[in-house]
């Protein structure tokens, strides 16, 4: 079914949606976004007559734990849907059960952050360090018996069951896939968000106008390997930029001072550069880098060339050379993925070099290119430049677009799909 084509006219749906918002630490949410990008689908839902259950996550908490309760953004979703919104507090009690039988059209419930069950996400909590096997497993076997129980209990609340949480696609959780089980084919469906998102990955997947060239910044090599391989695969130009630089070239025997590396990882840079020129794709490395004499905003900086950073000095962001470098190679592209700042971009000092990464991307993408942004740190990105409406697509999916981009078929997709 496509959320388009349905009714929801009497209908309760439950609602799956990423709010895994930032919050200040006065619970104040200094980015909305992923809240944003779900309204399309939640306003449907209402105009169209039917009633709520919204189910999220917030954080990675490991039981009960009020920092990540979603009541501190129930206001905010008020304000953006502008109507009340209703609270229950656990999400599988009897409290929310009520709650969600009583809904009448036009109303909506938020259910509190599903993770506060270990059964969201099927992974046994509270084991001992010194737990053996058998003990592991029997946890496992427990933790996965009483998760069909919550899942179903979920499923209980609604007549269909949409999924708008791109962000957690890539998981195979409760309310993100195991869910939609519980529903035919008819009765379970994307939501905009999450359908504009899958048509965003074929597109850089297979719809590829040349030349396509990747940005990979951020700051580890290790977490971003598997999409560099697969995109060695595909793409023309690799740039790759941020902390992971520098594991790059002290590899090359480059002197790196004290920024980030990953020492253990060398070898796996010059196995990457290797396969990039097999595979005669152009793998672009910084020349030149803003390093400075401190991790913080506040530091003395020198520009330096990217193979003699001196001791005590750390790169914080490409420098000026590097800007240019990159801009020309992003200019000349009709297909651009763009994931992780090319700097420390959280210090205002250091946002040089990922600004002039996304304004080349917004020039581009003015003289025709297909333009992707993903990953939570370049969306912070391009939304702190204003930059967003420039570029073609903004995915809310950091994990979930990687490993979409991997070519891997993630389960929040597949469940809808089967
Ligand atoms: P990731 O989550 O891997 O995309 O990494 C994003 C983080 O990388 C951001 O918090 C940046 O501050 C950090 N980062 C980018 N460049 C550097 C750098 N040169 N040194 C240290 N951290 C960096």
């Amino acid at each position: 079914m496509t959320i388009d084509k349905f009714n929801f006219s009497g209908k309760k749906a439950f609602v799956r949606v990423d709010f895994n918002v930032p919050l200040d630490e006065n619970f104040h949410i200094t980015d909305d976004t992923r809240m944003r990008a779900a309204l399309p689908t939640l306003k449907k839902i209402l105009a169209d007559g039917g009633s709520i259950i919204i189910g999220s996550h917030l954080g990675r908490p490991k039981g009960l734990n009020e920092k990540f309760s979603l009541k501190h953004i129930k206001g905010h979703l008020e304000e953006l849907l502008g109507t009340e919104v209703q609270f229950a507090s656990d999400c599988a009690s009897e409290e929310a059960a009520v709650k969600a039988s009583a809904l009448q059209p036009g109303e909506v419930l938020l259910l509190e952050n599903l993770r506060f069950y270990a059964e969201e996400e099927g992974k046994p909590r509270g084991l001992a360090d010194d737990a053996t096997d058998e003990e592991k497993a029997a946890a496992k076997k427990a933790v996965k018996e009483s998760q069909k129980e919550f899942t179903k209990k979920l499923a209980s609340y609604a007549d269909c069951y949409v999924n708008d949480a791109f962000g957690t696609a890539h998981r195979a959780h409760a309310s993100t896939a195991l869910i939609a089980q519980y529903f035919d084919a008819d009765h379970k469906m994307f939501g905009y968000l999450m359908e504009k998102e899958v048509k965003a990955v074929d597109r850089i997947l297979n719809d590829i106008h040349r030349p396509f060239t990747a940005i990979m910044g951020g700051s580890k090599v290790s977490s971003k390997i598997d999409i560099i391989e697969n995109l060695l695969n595909k793409v023309d130009n690799l740039i790759i930029a941020g902390g992971m630089t520098y594991t790059f070239v002290k590899a090359m025997g480059g002197r790196i001072g004290d920024s980030l590396c990953e020492n253990d990882k060398l070898d796996l840079a010059l196995d990457l550069m290797k396969k990039a020129k097999e595979k005669g794709v152009n793998l672009v490395l910084g020349i030149d880098t803003k390093a400075a004499d401190a991790f913080s905003n506040d530091a003395h900086t020198q520009y330096c060339l990217d193979p003699e950073i001196p001791d005590g000095w750390q790169g914080l962001d490409i420098g000026p050379k590097t800007e240019e470098l990159f801009a020309s190679v992003i200019k000349q592209s009709k297909t651009i993925l763009w994931n992780g700042p090319t700097g420390v971009f959280e210090f205002e000092n250091f946002t040089h070099g990922s600004r002039a990464v996304g304004e080349a991307i917004v020039e581009a993408t003015k003289n025709g290119a297909y333009s992707l942004v993903g990953g939570g740190d370049s969306v912070a990105c391009v939304n702190k430049f204003g930059l967003a409406d420039g570029v073609s697509y903004v995915s809310t999916g950091g994990g979930a677009l990687l490993e979409a981009i991997e070519g891997k078929v993630l389960p929040g997709i597949a469940a809808i799909q089967e």
